[in-house]
């Protein structure tokens, strides 16, 4: 049976928060995203999310729309399951726009298992629809992020993932009172999202040493591959690197330089699944594990990532957290969350319902 793309449609959404998050970025109050749906003449529809983030993936949401539009021309009479040379297709029209290229993966992901018949964590190889993730704090007043702090431990979560790169100083208290309102066996690491220089990063990081941090996420500017490789040597807590990390190009020049005990894939950055399973591909020949983490998502895009976690021993942990700061969310369906474990559905693909 030989399917086609006969034609993909795309809208904004605009998600109120529940409260505005502070990273070193700025403030953000609003999420907004792309819902997509890849139609085929079998009338079968694969659902896909765009959630571009200007600070990391360079594009903006109309940006999106527009690389949307060109996509769709190029896409449409092409076999779906032909996944390889749609990325092919997409890369040679334009360079980047990671997040337009990642709607369409995660659309033609939905689109195999529902003609497979199976839930997308099956599809890309996994057997346990079981996935724990964290949860991330905001930049606030110390005393504020020990407070949320201890609430989501009383909602069950166990990994705090806590967003620092604005104030040293602020972020070595916050880091103190934290782990004493949430107690020592509450995992605890850290996203500087740039906003350190090594200085700055081997004295925060040397102050917060009693605090036991399991990890520091992106302490350096994005570039600063090398720099971050000696900073490594200097600290005690494992490194990972996010904003870094966009392409298996990418996990292969950090690998080489020694620069990450971890690395945090998106879907959004790496243009989708496909190409997230070869940079998981590369970390994990080189003995370095993954986290999946994400961009303002719906419940979509975060079904396409956690189902990615729930596939791949060598993903050992999720950030996958963005729906919960949601004031309502536009689809339903992919997964239940009870405290923070993530149980997804065993519906074809994605099992998410949207209203598009
Ligand atoms: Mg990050």
């Amino acid at each position: 049976m030989q399917v086609k793309i006969t034609d993909i449609k795309f809208e904004k959404v605009k998600i109120k928060l529940k409260e505005p998050i502070t990273v070193t970025f700025g403030t953000i109050e609003y999420a907004e995203t792309i819902l997509l749906k890849v139609i085929t003449d079998e009338g079968m529809i694969g659902y896909g999310e765009s959630a571009p983030f200007g600070p990391v993936t360079g594009e903006s949401l109309d940006s999106t729309l527009v690389i949307l539009g060109e996509l769709r021309k190029l896409l449409i009479g092409m076999d779906p399951l032909a996944i390889e040379t749609i990325h092919k297709t997409m890369d040679h029209a334009f360079y980047g726009n990671t997040a337009a290229k990642a709607g369409i993966d995660i659309a033609l992901y939905d689109l195999k298992g529902k003609l497979l018949g199976q839930p997308l964590y099956k599809v890309l190889g996994g057997d346990c629809p079981k996935v724990i993730t964290d949860i991330t704090l905001g930049i606030d007043t110390p005393e504020k992020m020990a407070a949320s702090a201890k609430a989501y431990v009383e909602e069950g979560y166990r990994i705090l993932k806590i967003k620092a790169g604005i104030s040293g100083e602020d972020d070595v208290k916050a880091i103190k009172l934290i782990r004493k309102a949430v107690g020592d066996d509450i995992r605890l690491r850290i996203d500087a999202n740039q906003g350190w220089t090594v200085n700055s990063a081997v004295n925060i990081m040397k102050a917060m040493e009693p605090y036991k941090i399991d990890a520091i996420e992106q302490p350096l500017p994005y570039w600063d591959v090398e720099g971050t490789a000696f900073l490594r040597k200097q600290i005690t807590s494992a490194v990972m690197l996010d904003e870094s990390l966009h392409s298996p190009k990418d996990a292969l020049r950090i690998v080489r330089n020694d620069a990450a005990d971890i690395m945090n894939i998106k879907l959004m950055k790496s243009c989708g699944l496909y190409p997230a399973l070869k940079i998981n591909a590369v970390a994990e020949s080189a003995g370095v594990n993954c986290m999946v983490g994400c961009m303002m998502e719906t419940k979509l895009a975060i079904t396409a990532a956690a189902s990615l976690v729930a596939a791949k021993g060598n993903i050992t942990e999720a950030d996958v957290d963005s729906f919960k700061f949601f004031e309502d969310d536009t689809v339903s369906g992919g997964f239940e969350i009870e405290g923070d474990i993530i149980t997804l559905s065993e519906k074809p693909g994605l099992g998410i319902e949207v209203n598009m």
